[in-house]
């Protein structure tokens, strides 16, 4: 199986499908592959679903898209400017 190598825009973008465990198999492996060689992108996920994870936790619902749009976009912000 060739393994599909994705940017950084393309995994934020679709960062929050990948926690919410929302795609397919064959796209976590090239998250994973991409979340292993790079920090940056680990440092966002990593934030992200820990974020994701206290509102769940408080909430016991799914965290809001809007509320999860806006802070991907806050820490995809950050990373550029880092
Ligand atoms: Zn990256």
């Amino acid at each position: 199986m060739a393994k599909k190598k994705i940017t950084c825009q393309s995994f934020l973008d679709d960062l929050s499908d990948y926690i919410d465990g929302d795609v397919a198999q064959e796209i976590r492996v090239t998250f994973e592959a991409h979340l292993a060689k790079c920090p940056n992108c680990w440092v966002v996920f990593d934030e992200t679903q820990r974020t994701v994870e206290i509102f769940q936790g408080y909430d016991c619902h799914p965290l809001p898209e809007n509320v999860k749009g806006r802070l991907l976009q806050t820490l995809s912000v950050k990373l550029k400017n880092a």
